[in-house]
């Protein structure tokens, strides 16, 4: 992870229509959830995008564009940039189950050749959902 410098936090497209992304910005911004294994002494850069929804097949143009784009205007290889699965794709959660796409959607980060990394936002009510078996997952 040292040398990632820029992060590409996917939110499923179904919850943003509701959801503003806050948390996951709160999480980030403390380094908390998902984002705890990032330097705090650190400035990295960051991009939110949603997945395009189901069957989340936009997802790989979109990242596609975005390597292409980073490549030529900055010179920011795809070894820099990792991708981060909110947790609203990857973990049941109050907005409803995990993702039934999020295979085919690691397959598809995988094709680019990108990192992928799981989770953001972990809200402590959900989790103990999560660990006493209400949330499955
Ligand atoms: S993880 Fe939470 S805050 Fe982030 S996009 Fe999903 S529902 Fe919104
Ligand atoms: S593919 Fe998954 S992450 Fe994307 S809109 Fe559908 S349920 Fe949400």
């Amino acid at each position: 992870m040292e040398n990632k410098d820029y992060i590409v936090i996917v939110q499923c497209d179904l919850v943003m229509q509701r959801c503003s992304g806050y948390f996951c910005e709160k999480a980030f911004h403390d380094r908390t959830g998902g984002f705890g294994v990032y330097r705090a002494d650190k400035a990295y850069r960051t991009l939110y995008l949603t997945c395009g929804g189901c069957c989340g097949r936009a997802l790989h143009r979109k990242l596609a564009n975005l390597t292409t784009k980073l490549l030529a205007q900055e010179k920011v290889a795809k070894d820099r940039i990792v991708v981060q699965m909110a947790t609203c794709i990857t973990k049941d959660n109050y907005h409803g189950p995990q993702c039934p796409h999020l295979d085919y959607l690691k397959t598809l980060i995988g094709k680019l050749g990108l990192t992928y990394r799981e989770d953001t936002h972990i809200s402590g009510k959900a989790q103990e959902r999560r660990n006493t078996g209400v949330y499955q997952g």
